[in-house]
């Protein structure tokens, strides 16, 4: 792994000519090497964050520094960035080699040698063999594929990718994803990755930056921010977790770890769901929504229908409590 090449937010604000704070005082430090996502409900500021990263956005205040230089008042090509740009931004008329190597001959590099280095990039991908192909002429997947070595050809020490996999089908996210991870650990660089999916974020990340409102409202390893969300907007974001009311604040207890006890507190069922491994009970204990994950052959030891009355049981020490 690589090592000095970290990216650091210093008070970074992106203010809109309409007004608009998309970013407001962020700081933070990307370590270098490592997988981030950046994850958040739509608005929340993440795609703001990633263009100013990038170049393509000014920073109204602050700075931000790769490699302890300040890269700010830099044009996108000479910060040591590259952005994965959707499959659609390929240019239709020029053949899959030729798209890898754009950047390239923009830098006057020789056809000789930037072909040489489009054919290594795509070997990378795995898109050799379709150098001479048009972009209309490879599936969604592959243009990705075609957009990742592009972006990768200028040497990048941080690559980032904006909602990468949002346009694909669900089958080819989830291939696409694992190639990613792939492609991030054998080069060694810092890939940051913007989604507003959970599950893609717990499944790419090393660490998981969870926006909202502009600010960054949880920053951590994966687990650590599934395991310990810090507030309500993170632990409902995030899901898997319940947001009870008790004496003195609010707590969040996992949904796999409620059970249905023959005491405890009273709830009616309201949905039942059989998920394979789980059965999940969407329950209403007084005003609350409480969601229960059972596994599937306790559950069917004594199932439950919807209109039932059950009683919820959990162990206190699972609870974990959530500042106001
Ligand atoms: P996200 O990527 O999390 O969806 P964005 O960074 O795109 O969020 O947007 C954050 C906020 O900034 C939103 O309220 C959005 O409407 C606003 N915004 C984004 N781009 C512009 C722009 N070019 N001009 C004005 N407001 C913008």
């Amino acid at each position: 792994m690589r090592t000095g090449h970290d990216l650091e937010l210093v008070h970074v604000t992106k203010r809109y000519p309409n007004g608009a704070v998309a970013v407001d005082n962020v700081s933070h430090l990307f370590q270098a090497g490592s997988y981030v996502c950046l994850l958040g409900p739509s608005g929340c500021g993440k795609s703001s964050t990633l263009r100013m990263i990038a170049g393509h956005e000014t920073v109204s205040d602050g700075a931000i520094l790769l490699s302890n230089r300040d890269v700010s008042a830099l044009p996108p090509a000479k910060r040591g960035t590259a952005m994965m740009f959707q499959s659609y931004a390929l240019f239709p008329h020029l053949t899959v080699r030729d798209n890898v190597a754009f950047s390239l001959k923009m830098k006057g590099v020789d056809r000789s040698t930037r072909d040489k280095r489009a054919m290594e990039l795509l070997e990378l991908v795995d898109m050799q063999r379709h150098q001479d192909r048009l972009p209309d002429q490879l599936s969604g997947g592959q243009q990705q594929r075609v957009a990742l070595a592009r972006a990768l050809i200028t040497d990048p020490q941080v690559l980032l990718l904006d909602e990468p996999l949002s346009a694909l089908d669900p089958f080819l996210r989830i291939r696409m994803r694992t190639e990613l991870k792939k492609l991030q650990r054998e080069l060694g660089i810092t890939f940051i990755h913007v989604t507003h999916g959970q599950d893609e974020a717990l499944a790419l990340a090393d660490e998981i930056v969870v926006m909202n409102n502009a600010v960054i409202e949880q920053a951590g390893p994966a687990r650590d921010v599934w395991m310990r969300p810090r507030s309500e907007f993170v632990a409902r974001f995030m899901g898997g977790h319940n947001v009870i009311d008790l004496a003195g604040g609010k707590a969040a207890i996992r949904a796999d770890a409620v059970r249905i006890g023959t005491q405890g507190q009273s709830a009616t069922v309201i949905n039942v769901e059989y998920q394979g491994a789980h059965v999940a009970l969407a329950t209403k204990m007084g005003e609350s929504d409480i969601l229960a994950l059972i596994p599937e052959a306790e559950f069917f030891e004594n199932p439950k229908n919807p209109g039932e009355s059950v009683f919820l049981t959990w162990d206190e020490g699972r609870l974990h409590r959530l500042q106001a």
